[in-house]
């Protein structure tokens, strides 16, 4: 397929274009269209491209690098001073690396929070006290903060939760549209005619990662999805083998919350799924472990479908909250309690109505209030009681605290809030929150937890086609690690390694390299 340019003219550049139906935005690189004969130039008003023959660059240069042939990419060289060079090599190797182009961070800044609702007594009946309320960012749109609200559900969804909505025929959630954008080596595949299950019967399990550390020092995520209610239940492992921790869990939660005993897992043939330990749980509890075929993910086609679907949630999420790359975890928690909550799907004892993954799995018709629903990052304000406060009760005394909402805590009526200052986790009751709609406090890096500034830009780097050396080092992966991303990502592409001095090389890649490691290290 040809391009054209809005002149009628072809675009030089593009002449092996291929357009491909599912995915929601298109990639070029800068480097063929200048190849094709293009001049691009890029300033903060946007891109202007010339044809090079009509167009001629004046002024003074500021920096000047050839283009490196063997990779063509575009080097930047730059210098520290001296005496600010800690580790001259890495140093040295890291600065010559050019960064991908920032993410977009536009944002207003949240307003100064007004003063606390006058209603806030320091009662002692906090039972009785409710603070639960709303503030909604003027111009925030109805479907921008359902959309958002719900986990950035698509629009059809959506019209099943609020059936009321006005929604447009086209709707464009632009942190959507980043978030979809990756390398994902699970294609989504067509449900074909399969077994159907009752609920709490089948599990499927998949295991994904590693990805950057997390808040709680996790690195790699196990989802397993029950097959008759699609209820998700995920969890994040500082280790593989924290299945077997997690696996039994998931046995008697299934059990206690559908009322019946487990039958089926199913898996694909990783280490931990495996091994004798496993094995020897399957037995005890009398569960059948059926394998997926090797290299077909269709043949365990739900647990990849809801792995994609988390994956690009938590990539959305985090980018809507503009929150740092080690705050997945929580943002993994939250996107499943919202889908595992959302009435989506239909209700086969009310025809034309829709109940969601927990009624499924549960048999409960207990609606979701979905007024509890938040975005991921909101900004909140949260009340504290008055026994809670240190030193007891004294003027000046924080009364409230302003907070980042992470989620849902599972199992009682409260939120999990990242509190800005204290720079923790807190519980919070939904009666002692207020919530910002549309505001996320992560916006503003000076409320970053001071060690996320060093987190990588991207939560997984498998999701991503070429990485610097300086981002790669910053997920601080060890030899397991390495191994296994590469294995997983053959194409990942980690640029400009081979300039690197030995010891450097072995710091970022321990064990890669002379270990017989089979995997690839690509230069482009
Ligand atoms: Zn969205």
């Amino acid at each position: 397929m040809l391009l054209y340019a809005p002149n009628g003219s072809q675009f030089p550049g593009f002449d092996q274009v291929v357009f491909a139906k599912n995915t929601s935005a298109k990639l070029a690189a800068v480097g063929e269209v200048c190849d094709a004969g293009m001049v691009c130039v890029f300033d903060k008003e946007g891109l202007r491209t010339y044809s090079a023959s009509d167009c001629k660059v004046e002024g003074k240069i500021f920096t000047h690098d050839a283009r490196d042939k063997k990779t063509k990419l575009y080097p930047l060289t730059l210098f520290r001073k001296k005496k600010e060079i800690t580790d001259v090599e890495i140093q040295a190797a890291l600065t010559t690396c050019v960064e991908g182009p920032p993410l977009e961070r536009k944002f207003s800044a949240p307003e100064p929070i007004k003063q606390m609702p006058a209603s806030i007594p320091d009662a002692t009946e906090l039972s009785q006290l409710n603070l639960a309320h709303t503030y909604i960012k003027e111009g925030l749109s109805e479907i921008d903060r359902l959309h958002a609200k719900c986990g950035d559900v698509g629009i059809k969804y959506l019209k099943r939760v609020f059936p009321d909505i006005k929604a447009p025929k086209k709707y464009r959630c632009k942190y959507c549209i980043e978030g979809k954008i990756h390398k994902f080596s699970h294609p989504a595949c067509a449900p074909g005619r399969r077994t159907v299950y009752l609920p709490g019967v089948s599990i499927a399990a998949d295991h994904a990662g590693p990805y950057a550390l997390c808040t709680g020092g996790s690195k790699y995520s196990e989802l397993f999805i029950d097959e008759g209610s699609d209820y998700l239940f995920a969890f994040r492992q500082k280790s593989k083998t924290d299945h077997y921790r997690d696996l039994r869990l998931v046995i008697a939660e299934c059990r206690a919350l559908s009322g019946r005993p487990l039958q089926i897992f199913r898996s694909d043939g990783d280490g931990t799924f495996k091994s004798a330990e496993h094995a020897e749980i399957m037995l005890s509890e009398k569960i059948r472990h059926e394998f997926s075929a090797p290299y077909d993910s269709d043949t365990n086609p739900k647990v990849e479908r809801a792995r994609r679907t988390i994956f690009e949630g938590v990539c959305t999420a985090l980018l809507r909250a503009n929150a740092p790359a080690s705050f997945w975890g929580e943002a993994e928690a939250h996107k499943i309690y919202t889908i595992n909550n959302l009435p989506t799907q239909p209700d086969p004892k009310n025809p034309g109505k829709y109940a969601s993954r927990w009624n499924s799995l549960t048999g409960s018709e207990r609606p979701l209030n979905l007024a509890r629903l938040q975005a991921f990052g909101t900004l909140v304000t949260c009340y504290i009681p008055v026994k809670a406060r240190h030193e007891g009760k004294h003027p000046g005394q924080r009364r409230s605290f302003q907070g980042a909402l992470l989620g849902y805590e599972g199992n009682s009526p409260c939120y999990r809030i990242w509190d800005l200052a204290a720079r923790k986790v807190r519980i919070v009751s939904y009666n002692f929150t207020i919530c910002h709609e549309g505001y996320y406090p992560f916006h503003e890096k000076a409320n970053w937890p001071p060690p996320c500034l060093e987190d990588p830009v991207l939560f997984s780097p498998i999701n991503d086609g070429i990485l610097s050396t300086r981002e790669w080092s910053k997920y601080k992966f060890d030899a397991e690690d390495t191994k296994e991303i590469f294995a997983k990502s053959p194409g990942l592409v980690v640029d400009r390694v081979e300039d690197l001095p030995v010891v450097v090389k072995d710091s970022l890649f321990p064990g890669f390299f002379g270990s017989g490691c089979v995997g690839k290290l690509l230069i482009v």
